[in-house]
């Protein structure tokens, strides 16, 4: 069963019309057939769950997404002659949903090579770390956060369990917290390059709660949580899970249609309009694009003061991600240097019979030109000095008009004012997207759980409301 993709070159069988609909209403007597039960905006993994579990329950959706292609922050490129993931890559078993996917459709999965030891570069002088010294070095550090984790998300799965204890430190950012904990400057720079990994950002901007809401999703084992940067990938990319879902997905999806406007009806149903001003109808509306490109879209209307507000928040996740083609083959390593370097961790990837590839991280978009062979490689080398650089390939999310930011990482204050708000319907309107799940916010994980968490509030919706 395939769903009917417009806007692809490769034509898609049609789909199969469901059994049955629920997108009937009787609005004052007047029986309404709106031509969608769900009009979704944005096929990442998100979007493309929530269709595919609202057509499972015999709806009828349409995903109407801006780019050419389905994936979102989830892309698997032809770069640098190898299948690269542009976005979203790794994953580890501990999370259920993209595991369960992967089982669901037989996936197959590659482990990380093994890495013992990280080269540490603190702009003077590199050191060779095994990394079990490193764990050993961290443990008491980490202890103190994994304490916290544990005592303010219990039930990572319900985030806003010790609400009135969360209010507390809500405000804080992982730097405020790591300031507090005394720590020595080498524990201090390691530490803050650390999180500005894990957040893709700076840490004077990173939400404290966050930082221990991923740790406690871990089951408070923060080697597994740093494990997760590079357990497994799919085989053959993230593409082929798009792919997978999506041809699950019994309904429309639409390709090159960027949202521009949702419009509520007399009818009480939503008129939604592309750029090129084709009008959809629609029961319903998921909107599941990422926050800062949220108010892209014209909502009339207009989504709450709180949901507004969430929008124009400032995206803490603005790093870099870049893949760099090396001439020599080294044994497979890790290399990290302060936050404050334009790239600040890479990694070993694969070797070929050219080369290597490495991946790299940085906190800041606006410090490197991915795009910039040049610039790329002065990032490589003062961490790096003696490697040969061939190419080099990245995507700057930040800048791209689709997504604002990498993943989806909250600044202080965010957890506590706009979590709840963000994940209520109004008047037929549901919010979606990997920053809005209770449990791995930031991953495509949470982006999955999210989609399907949504279809099931968008199915209740339409069955209560069915007259
Ligand atoms: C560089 C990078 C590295 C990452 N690494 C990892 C990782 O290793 N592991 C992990 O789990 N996660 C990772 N992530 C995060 C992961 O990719 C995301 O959490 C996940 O893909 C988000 O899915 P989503 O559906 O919520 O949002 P998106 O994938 O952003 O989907 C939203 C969709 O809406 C579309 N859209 C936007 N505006 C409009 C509009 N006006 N009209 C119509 N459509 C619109 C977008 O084009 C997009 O397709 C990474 C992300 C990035 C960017």
């Amino acid at each position: 069963m395939f769903p009917k993709v417009y806007g692809l070159r490769k034509k898609v069988n049609r789909m199969v019309k469901p059994s049955y609909k629920l997108g009937a209403y009787r609005t004052g007597g007047v029986r309404v057939m709106a031509a969608y039960d769900a009009i979704i905006i944005g096929g990442g993994f998100s979007g493309l769950a929530a269709a595919r579990e609202l057509s499972a329950n015999g709806c009828h959706p349409l995903v109407l997404e801006a780019k050419n292609r389905l994936g979102g922050r989830a892309w698997t490129d032809e770069r640098l002659g190898k299948k690269l993931e542009m976005g979203g890559t790794w994953f580890h078993w501990y999370e259920p949903h993209i595991w369960s996917e992967i089982t669901k459709y037989n996936l197959e999965t590659t482990q990380h090579v093994k890495v013992e030891t990280l080269q540490w570069h603190n702009g003077k002088s590199v050191k060779k770390v095994p990394l079990n010294l490193l764990y050993t070095f961290l443990e008491k550090r980490m202890k103190t956060l994994t304490d916290e984790a544990s005592f303010y998300f219990p039930n990572p799965y319900r985030p806003l369990e010790q609400q009135e204890k969360l209010l507390e430190i809500d405000g804080l950012s992982t730097r405020d917290r790591l300031n507090r904990m005394k720590l020595t400057s080498s524990e201090y720079e390691w530490m803050d390059s650390l999180w500005s990994l894990i957040f893709h950002g700076r840490t004077e901007e990173a939400s404290y709660t966050h930082s221990l809401r991923w740790l406690a999703l871990s089951m408070n084992d923060w080697k597994r949580l740093l494990e997760t940067f590079s357990a497994f990938q799919l085989t053959n990319g993230t593409k082929e899970l798009i792919s997978c879902i999506a041809a699950d997905v019994k309904g429309d999806i639409h390709l090159s249609s960027e949202v521009t406007a949702v419009e509520k009806q007399k009818d009480e149903t939503y008129a939604v309009t592309t750029q090129a001003g084709e009008t959809f109808h629609g029961n319903t509306v998921i909107v599941t694009l990422p926050p800062p490109v949220i108010q892209n879209v014209a909502f009339s209307p207009p989504l709450s003061s709180v949901k507004r507000q969430a929008g124009k928040e400032k995206a803490v996740s603005r790093g870099v991600k870049v893949w760099v083609r090396i001439k020599s083959s080294p044994e497979p390593f890790i290399a990290a240097a302060p936050a404050h370097f334009p790239l600040n961790y890479i990694q070993y990837e694969y070797e070929d019979e050219d080369g290597s590839f490495l991946v790299c991280f940085g906190s800041d978009a606006g410090k490197l030109d991915v795009s910039n062979i040049s610039d790329v490689e002065d990032a490589v080398h003062r961490i790096l000095p003696d490697v040969e650089i061939m190419d080099c390939a990245g995507h700057d999310w930040t800048r791209d008009k689709f997504a604002g930011q990498t993943w989806s990482m909250h600044g202080k204050n965010q957890l506590t004012r706009y979590h709840m708000e963000l994940n209520r319907e109004e008047n037929g309107i549901f919010l979606a997207g990997d920053s809005l799940a209770d449990g791995g916010a930031g991953l495509m994980d949470g982006a999955l759980e999210s989609g399907i968490k949504t279809a099931g509030k968008v199915r209740n919706y339409i069955i209560q409301h069915l007259k």
